[in-house]
């Protein structure tokens, strides 16, 4: 019998990769701007590849990648006849990797980009999209669900309404724009008291901002709710000046000139990235500081979520393939190394 999600994070911290778009982006399968997951139905085996990599690298959850698979997007790019199928076969695809190793897998629902406060006609459509979503990752037996991204607590509150409906664990997270609060201008903290006393059984931030810019609230919100909390930062130096990652912009003055929009998101976000060593330390710091639901979101690699394990003291299966550079041919120490590479090192 698999474990579940709360029994696991009443004896440990757990890890949930998350960051499929940007990855397939990347890779070559997915548009960035409208940001479809329709790789789903286009490159299934892409997804399942992906999935299997995170699961490598230590992820105790493999999400479904309906991200953006919802009524709103699907409409704007004109595939909504395929929503349901691209929802179902996400599902399926997650069931079938986590099956492979220990993995829950998790439903996912996500910022619709149409709710507004105080109107009753947005909110009806809000939860219509999360019913609908909701429901078949229900039909696919999953174990949990994840509402993640979202910028309204009214959102929240609606999306965790529709997943308590179906008594499977809840996680919900938010995302913190430039401003520092949520956009009905509540605090971080007073949200997720709000999300605890809903019912939530998880509650957190993700995405948006790094690791410097959100820790702050993610230790407001430990120090607020009683609940498990969960942080998934993007893995991008974000500061002070530049807390979110949309805010990030080039400082090369050698690079700036080409930058369309001088704007580093999403596609120029390289020089920012966070080294796995910084998630690492993430990591050991959030579950120090009693933040037990871990992961890294848009921008993160196999490599940083293996780090992230590791740094929980875990030794997934990508280990075996973690640095060693005692027999590099110049930095390393082994007996059998050329003497005059290892000389020269200092000039490499
Ligand atoms: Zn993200």
């Amino acid at each position: 019998m698999k474990k579940g999600l709360l029994e696991r994070l009443a004896s440990g911290p757990v890890i949930c990769a998350e960051g499929y778009l940007f990855e397939l982006e990347r890779r070559g399968y997915l548009q960035a701007g409208a940001y479809v997951p329709e790789v789903v139905l286009d490159f299934p085996e892409q997804v399942e590849n992906l999935h299997r990599d995170f699961l490598r690298a230590g992820s105790d959850v493999i999400e479904a990648f309906t991200y953006y698979a919802h009524r709103e997007k699907l409409r704007l790019i004109g595939r909504e006849s395929d929503l349901e199928p691209m929802n179902r076969q996400a599902l399926a695809i997650a069931r079938k990797v986590a099956a492979e190793g220990d993995a829950l897998v998790a439903g996912n629902i996500c910022n619709t980009n149409i709710y507004e406060p105080n109107n009753k006609d947005a909110a009806r459509q809000v939860r219509a999209m999360f019913e609908e979503q909701v429901g078949w990752a229900v039909d696919a037996g999953v174990d949990l669900i994840v509402a993640e991204t979202i910028s309204w607590l009214g959102e929240a509150e609606i999306a965790l309404d529709v997943i308590r409906q179906t008594r499977l664990p809840s996680v919900v997270t938010f995302a913190l724009h430039r401003q520092g609060e949520l956009r009905d201008k509540v605090s971080a903290a007073e949200g997720a008291k709000k999300i605890e006393q809903l019912g939530a059984d998880v509650v957190g931030l993700n995405c948006i901002r790094g690791i410097r810019t959100m820790m702050p609230y993610v230790k407001q919100i430990r120090d607020a709710v009683k609940i498990h909390v969960a942080a998934l930062p993007v893995p991008y130096r974000t500061t002070q000046a530049e807390p979110t990652f949309e805010s990030l912009t080039e400082k090369d003055p050698e690079c700036q000139h080409c930058i369309p929009d001088r704007r580093s998101f999403p596609v120029a976000l390289d020089p920012f990235q966070a080294t796995r060593y910084e998630i690492a330390e993430f990591g050991r710091e959030a579950h120090a500081m009693g933040v037990n639901y871990l992961g890294v979101c848009c921008g993160a690699g196999p490599h940083h979520i293996r780090a992230l394990a590791e740094a929980l003291g875990r030794r997934p299966a990508a280990s075996r393939f973690s640095p060693d550079m005692s027999k590099h041919y110049a930095y390393g120490n082994d007996a059998r190394l050329k003497q005059a590479n290892r000389e020269y090192a200092e000039k490499l």
